[in-house]
């Protein structure tokens, strides 16, 4: 789960990580009291969206004075932000967050992640703040410092005084910097994140080392010990098809592509997305049904595919193990009668009542390809869509 960047800062704060004083803004005449209470000669207006590259993408402003801060609230308010995280259609503004300006002498990037290569939490260092991380590991990969964190222990102080001097924070702010990773990290492991990223962590003309960015991510398995957490979650941020799919408990994500997959199990639905790439098509999500799919499961599974209006065609790839294949070949009848399917469907089917299954699916006088296996499956689908 991801929380917008005043919140995350609000709650790096409690830790004693140092962020600039700021407000949160619904509307123009907030944002400008916002301006007002906090008091100083510059703020910076920015766009709270969950995606990051807002500043190239005119959602972060730095005005003088409250009539600027009027301006840009009013241009930023509402508007669709399209940054390289969004996707082509964007976000719109809803939030605003009000912030001092900072006199920056200089960015850095600070980011904890899970490395699944380790299976620990590591903390990455670069002096190369303000840009996108992943031109920086493409590009100059040497500028990237690591230190894998012994879960026993935590981060110690030694680990982050290596990263704080390998990307050259001044020697004087070194303490300052090691207080402000040790406390990141605690940050992280206390809320169970998955991802707490600051880009920029600056160093300032006074003398601080104060994050200016915060993007932190949760790990969902772990909300039900976080109810401060959920609080902070934003559903309009969210996908409307993976807010629906979780309410049937269906593991759906939204992709690129232009076939819809409903598969069953969460290996066979990426072996599925795999092998639809693999004969030249795109998938449209990833969609795990479970393992016991009912056609009430089955239905809403395909109300959400279809939903997608870049859809141009499903693959049902479902293995009965524990659940027959005659049902799931009943449940997909019911729903593309139900829904008035006019999209081609390809469906395979393996496994327990294989061939009464299929009996099911070639009887049902809809217009269903049966595939014999998953490769003839996919490359039926990727013919039929393209
Ligand atoms: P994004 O990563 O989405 O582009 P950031 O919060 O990192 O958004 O802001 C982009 C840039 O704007 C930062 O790298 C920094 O240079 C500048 N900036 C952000 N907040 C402030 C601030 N409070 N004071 C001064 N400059 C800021
Ligand atoms: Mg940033």
């Amino acid at each position: 789960m991801n929380i917008h960047e005043y919140q995350g800062k609000q709650l790096l704060k409690q830790y004693g990580v140092a962020v600039p004083n700021g407000k949160v803004a619904f509307t123009v005449e907030e944002a400008v009291e916002a301006a007002q209470q906090l008091g100083t000669p510059v703020v910076v207006v920015k766009a709270q969206i969950h995606a990051g590259g807002r500043g190239k993408a005119g959602g972060v402003k730095v005005a003088k004075g409250l009539d600027e801060v009027r301006t840009y609230a009013e241009q930023i308010l509402g508007k669709v932000l399209v940054t390289h995280q969004t996707g082509p259609e964007g976000k719109e503004v809803k939030r605003l967050l009000i912030e001092e300006g900072c006199d920056i002498k200089k960015e850095y990037y600070i980011g904890v992640v899970v490395d699944r290569e380790t299976g620990r939490v590591v903390m990455m260092a670069s002096e190369e703040g303000g840009t996108e991380i992943e031109e920086v590991a493409e590009h100059s990969p040497e500028k990237i410092f690591k230190e894998v964190i012994d879960p026993a222990i935590g981060l110690q102080a030694f680990q982050a005084r290596k990263l704080a001097y390998a990307i050259k924070i001044p020697n004087e702010l070194v303490n300052k910097a090691v207080k402000f990773m040790v406390a990141l990290y605690t940050a992280f492991v206390d809320k169970d994140c998955s991802i707490a990223e600051i880009n920029p962590l600056v160093v300032t003309g006074s003398g601080d080392v104060m994050a200016l960015d915060a993007k932190l991510n949760f790990d969902s398995n772990a909300l039900y010990r976080h109810k401060d957490i959920l609080e902070l979650r934003d559903l309009e941020e969210e996908d409307e098809k993976e807010i629906q799919a979780s309410k049937y408990d269906l593991s759906y994500i939204a992709l690129e592509g232009n076939i819809g997959c409903m598969v069953n199990g969460a290996g066979l639905a990426m072996a599925t997305m795999d092998i639809i790439k693999y004969y030249g098509g795109n998938p449209a999500n990833f969609l795990d049904v479970g393992g016991g799919a009912t056609t009430e499961k089955v239905t809403e599974a395909f109300k959400i595919i279809l939903s997608d209006e870049a859809v141009k065609g499903i693959f049902v790839n479902i293995f009965g193990g524990i659940m027959k294949c005659d049902i799931i070949a009943n449940g997909v009848v019911e729903a593309a009668k139900q829904l008035g399917l006019t999209r081609p469907l390809v469906v395979r089917l393996e496994g327990t009542n294989v061939e009464l299954g299929k009996k099911i699916l070639n009887e049902s006088g809809l217009n269903i390809v049966t595939a014999d296996s998953m490769a003839d499956g996919a490359q039926k689908i990727v013919a039929l869509v393209s």
